[in-house]
């Protein structure tokens, strides 16, 4: 059963609007149930049962490195069908469910619905892809900064959070590693879907900047940097992040997400991804 210290019973979103004694009341009087099948669940517990939790798709291994989607075959060589227009060839990533069914919900309801306390448990998952990154890399998992890909300020005002913050501060508490927010993202110029590949990227290079002053003391320290986020799908964001920070001289090695959409899914499995 994953574990919250601080599973909110309502969205944080709506509560923003309540004055906050009558939302200390409504918290009081709900009882916690799960987001994906309404059972109800322990106080103080993130708000999805042990079962649904369970019953999450994982990507199956083989995984592709580059972009951390189940391989049909077992092929050696980096990349695959799934990411043979991702425009980073040296990208790296790791990802726990394919976005879909069940997983699909639990990001939605993370970051459209408020959930946070579902980033508990979402994101502490992401310690053992976070650790294969490391190790691949050649860097104790503890010294790695953990950097949220960042969503516009506007985005943020009208959230209240950024869910790959909230995913990277789980993920650190289990990793005992640092997050810190390095990169900046501006409104997007142009959508990105009519783009080809390298169109893509450049147009993605535009909306992100590394943050003035963040990371500084770090950086003769610290300089591998992992990416953390909810879902990757084009490789567009996370390519642009990743040459934003080597640009600014930090080492990044990899992208952790919690889901990787891609057209087909073919193998998955019930089991869940390890807590
Ligand atoms: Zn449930
Ligand atoms: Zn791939």
């Amino acid at each position: 059963m994953p574990a919250s210290g601080s599973a909110r019973l309502v969205p944080p979103m709506n509560l923003a609007a309540l004055p906050r004694l009558a939302a200390r009341a409504y918290d009081l009087l709900l009882p916690p149930s799960c987001v994906l099948c309404s059972c109800t669940v322990e106080a103080g517990m993130a708000p999805v049962c042990a079962p649904c939790w369970h019953r999450l798709p994982r990507i199956l291994p083989p995984r592709c490195h580059r972009c951390g989607a189940t391989r049909l075959t077992p092929v050696e060589s980096d990349g695959c069908a799934a990411c043979a227009a991702w425009p980073l060839e040296s990208m790296r990533t790791e990802a726990l469910c394919p976005m879909r069914g069940p997983a699909a919900r639990l990001v939605r309801e993370l970051k459209y619905a408020g959930w946070t306390a579902l980033a508990v448990p979402m994101g502490r998952a992401l310690s053992n892809p976070a650790q294969n990154l490391a190790r691949r890399a050649g860097v104790p998992a503890d010294e790695v900064l953990l950097v949220p890909v960042p969503i516009t300020p506007a985005r943020r005002r009208e959230r209240g959070f950024n869910q790959a913050r909230l995913l990277a501060d789980a993920l650190s508490n289990a990793l005992d590693a640092r997050v810190t927010e390095l990169l900046e993202r501006r409104t997007a110029r142009r959508s990105q879907v009519h783009l080809r590949r390298q169109a893509r990227l450049a147009n993605a290079l535009g909306s992100f900047r590394t943050s003035v002053g963040a990371g500084r003391g770090e950086h003769e320290r610290r300089r591998s940097v992992l990416l953390v986020d909810d879902v990757v799908t084009t490789g567009a964001t996370a390519a642009a992040c990743v040459t934003t920070l080597a640009e600014a001289g930090w080492q990044p090695i990899g992208l952790v997400s919690f889901a990787r959409a891609w057209r087909t899914f073919e193998p998955s499995s019930d089991s869940a991804p390890p807590m």
